[in-house]
């Protein structure tokens, strides 16, 4: 078993952490070799401390020099911005990049790694959703295998492993529900960041944990699912299984279903996708099925959850459309969380940017950028007519 090296980008957040108690485990299997955070600096320097990786980046010029300032003698090269953590993507050792920034952000450090035909773990699902079409060429061009980290992209791969192609017959994303799954929607404008923070089965970083209580997290996991198993949209289907042991299933065209279970512990999809093939102890707890009882499946409520229809609608629509809705939802997450707007305003920025949207046929990254940019753009605009 050889040793391999391991870039994180986005090491500080939810996924970073799960991923480096993962090596941390496994000393004898892994290696970090660079890494990349925003701007949570103290726990970067203690994550350099005992990682030791050779490259470090920074979100800006001013986040490096106070991380140089903690670190003082300490030896690891520091850089910044997104050309930085493309270094980091692309460091020369790297054998596996876990792709794990949050939003659009991403993007361009997680194609750099493609580019160079290095093995993604992919959480980032934002990435996949504005240029799934371009990391697919890219990867296919490159020879890079991108295995995803998202548990039911995780479920849906494993449940795909070993069979064959023209024997599917659909792909079924579970669903929690979230937080809000019962709630009436017209209590839906009273809802705190508290609230929308407390989910029922996952601990996660605060833009997903919102997504998944307006249900737009599952929305961006069909897209997600699409471009990452290159499959017509209308196999996908989602089923709300509020326990979240069943993290996805397959369906063949015999009536035979596949479906991945274990406790809602995302180490489970990062160390898959950091040994795939192989498995590896991760300290999850195990299942215990006599304790669950019982599982539910239910129908999800696309009136209610006004999210999954846009969603849905974007992804057929395609062109620019998806970037536009992933960005125009990055800006209303934010505003939310920071208290500018209420929980049902999310949904109204979003459905408003997409349909103000003029779209145009993505050709390259630049026009990828192009509408990402003008949705961030208009958002912000009715975030701020809102505020009035
Ligand atoms: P998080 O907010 O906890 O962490 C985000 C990380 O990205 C942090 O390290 C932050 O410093 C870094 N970051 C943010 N902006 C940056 C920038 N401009 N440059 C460099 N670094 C930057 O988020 P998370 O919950 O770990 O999620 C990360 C990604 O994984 C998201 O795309 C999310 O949808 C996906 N994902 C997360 C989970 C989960 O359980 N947390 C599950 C499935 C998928
Ligand atoms: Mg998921």
């Amino acid at each position: 078993m050889s040793l391999k090296n391991i870039s994180i980008l986005g090491s500080t957040g939810s996924i970073g952490v799960s991923t480096l108690d993962i090596v941390a485990r496994h000393p004898d299997r892994f290696k970090v070799c660079a890494l990349a955070a925003g701007s949570n600096i103290e726990l970067l320097a203690r994550q350099i401390r005992i990682f030791s990786p050779e490259i470090v980046s920074v979100k800006s010029d001013e986040e490096a020099l106070k991380l140089k300032k903690i670190l003082g003698s300490f030896k690891v090269e520091i850089v910044h911005g997104i050309e930085g953590a493309s270094l980091v993507a692309t460091h020369n050792r790297v054998d596996i990049v876990v792709s794990a920034i949050v939003g659009a952000a991403g993007l361009i450090p997680t194609l750099a790694a493609i580019q160079k035909g290095i093995p993604i773990a992919l959480a980032n699902k934002e990435s996949m959703v504005i240029a799934g079409e371009l990391l697919r060429k890219e990867a296919n061009r490159a020879g890079s295998i991108i295995i995803p980290v998202d548990s039911e992209h995780s479920a849906l791969f494993q449940c795909l492993h070993g069979n064959r192609r023209e024997d599917l017959k659909s792909l079924i994303l579970t669903a929690s529900g979230g937080p809000f799954l019962n709630k009436p929607v017209d209590e839906f404008k009273e809802i705190t960041v508290a609230d929308a923070l407390k989910h029922p089965n996952w601990s996660m970083g605060d833009k997903i944990t919102i997504d998944s209580a307006t249900m737009m997290n599952k929305g961006l996991e069909v897209m997600e699912a699409r471009w990452l198993f290159d499959v017509p949209l209308d196999i996908i289907r989602i089923c709300v299984h509020p326990e979240s042991i069943i993290h996805s299933m397959v369906e063949y065209v015999d009536g035979s279903v596949m479906a991945q279970m274990g406790v809602p512990d995302m180490k489970i999809p990062i160390a898959y996708a950091l040994t795939y093939p192989e498995r590896i102890e991760t300290g999850a707890r195990l299942l215990d099925l006599f304790e669950i009882n019982h599982l539910r499946f239910l129908k999800p409520d696309f009136e209610k959850f006004k999210s999954l229809k846009l969603a849905y609608d974007v992804a057929h629509k395609g062109q620019t459309y998806p970037a536009v809705l992933n960005a125009a939802n990055e800006i209303s997450v934010w505003a939310f969380l920071k208290k500018k707007i209420n929980f049902q305003e999310i949904f109204s920025v979003n459905d408003d940017t997409v349909n103000a949207h003029k779209p145009f046929p993505l050709m390259n990254l630049d026009d990828i950028l192009q509408a990402d940019g003008w949705a961030r753009e208009y958002a912000s605009k009715l975030i701020k007519a809102l505020l009035k």
